[in-house]
């Protein structure tokens, strides 16, 4: 799909994934004006089942928002939904059966004309890609550790950290590398003012429980405001817990009795245990946990296992 500096988008058409062509000036590589979103089509029951996605028009809401902030226009909501749509369909075959994984779908808004001063593309192109994954845990859930970075930080007050722009991603590639090759699976990052607020990790939220109480920080412009996160507190909230937005200080989460993490890619994962300037800290994981019946909750209404009454999940044919 194209679109103009004005917002008009031009419905566009679906072609096998390859190469795209850009110019060398466009704003996306010199500028880095660029938007991502991430979504997971499931399959309801059976190789035969219909194919579920889960809260679609609130990832073309976040990508508007984020448009937004980069002075970039974007496609309408229904234009977003529509070309989603029409990926998973021509990838139906893709699509894993029930519980073997998902097809990861990436829409990508980028500025694609030709821009040498500092200043937003003329031209724009709305793309959408799809392929199949795994589930992030192979059986069952299992515990992932997170290093707390003590000196690279994600984002900025007054920045992009509360949108998915392509940006964001590039700056904590080296602490997510320098974490990976110590054994861990994400890197947890501290706001870059106090230094001592949780934010979130590199590509899912924060959660910490205590008692009955289950807390998050707050989305404060530095924090993205995950799908999953917004679904998992109305989902507490339903369970009976008391559910807190807020500043969370690294002092309470070492005293957390659970943590963990919220995303489209893992979904809910219980965090065993955090590293923090060579201190470890562990954390109750497993079957009598608020993480893993929250887990089964949202699982349920995903899969088509229990009857969505909220309304998140779309049917698509
Ligand atoms: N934070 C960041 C930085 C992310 O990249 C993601 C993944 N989109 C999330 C949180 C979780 O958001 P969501 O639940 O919408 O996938």
């Amino acid at each position: 799909m194209k679109g103009t500096q004005d917002g008009e988008f031009i419905n566009g058409e679906l072609n096998h994934f390859g190469d795209i062509k850009l110019s060398p000036s466009s704003g996306v590589l010199n500028y880095g004006q660029g938007l991502f979103e991430g979504l997971k089509a499931y399959r309801r029951k059976g190789m035969g089942g219909g194919i579920m996605l889960f809260r679609p028009e609130e990832n073309a809401l976040r990508m508007g928002m984020g448009a937004q902030r980069m002075c970039m226009p974007s496609p309408s909501v229904d234009q977003f939904l529509h070309a989603v749509k029409l990926t998973v369909l021509a990838n139906k075959r893709w699509v894993p059966p029930q519980g073997k994984g998902s097809l990861y779908v990436r829409p990508l808004l980028i500025g694609s004309g030709p821009v040498l001063g500092l200043a937003p593309a003329p031209e724009y192109m709305f793309l959408v890609y799809a392929s199949p994954v795994g589930n992030y845990f192979k059986e069952g859930v299992a515990p992932i550790n997170l290093l707390l970075a003590d000196k690279i930080h994600r984002a900025i007050p007054g920045g992009t950290g509360g949108i998915k722009a392509i940006s964001n991603y590039a700056p904590v590639l080296k602490a997510q590398m320098h974490a990976k090759s110590k054994g861990f699976t994400d890197v947890l990052y501290l706001d870059s003012v106090n230094k001592k607020y949780l934010e979130e990790a590199s590509s899912c939220n924060i959660f910490i429980v205590k008692g009955n109480v289950i807390s998050t920080p707050a989305t404060n412009g530095t924090i993205l405001p995950g799908i999953t996160r917004r679904s998992i507190i109305e989902l507490a909230n339903d369970l009976g817990y008391q559910v807190e937005e807020r500043l969370v200080s690294v002092d309470e989460l070492f005293d957390a009795d659970e943590v963990f993490c919220t995303g489209t890619a893992v979904v809910v994962a219980p965090v065993g245990c955090i590293s923090y300037c060579d201190q470890r800290y562990t954390f109750k994981t497993g079957v009598e946990t608020a993480a893993q019946r929250l887990y089964n909750t949202l699982t349920a209404i995903q899969m088509g296992h229990v009857q969505d009454t909220k309304g998140w999940t779309h049917e698509i044919q």
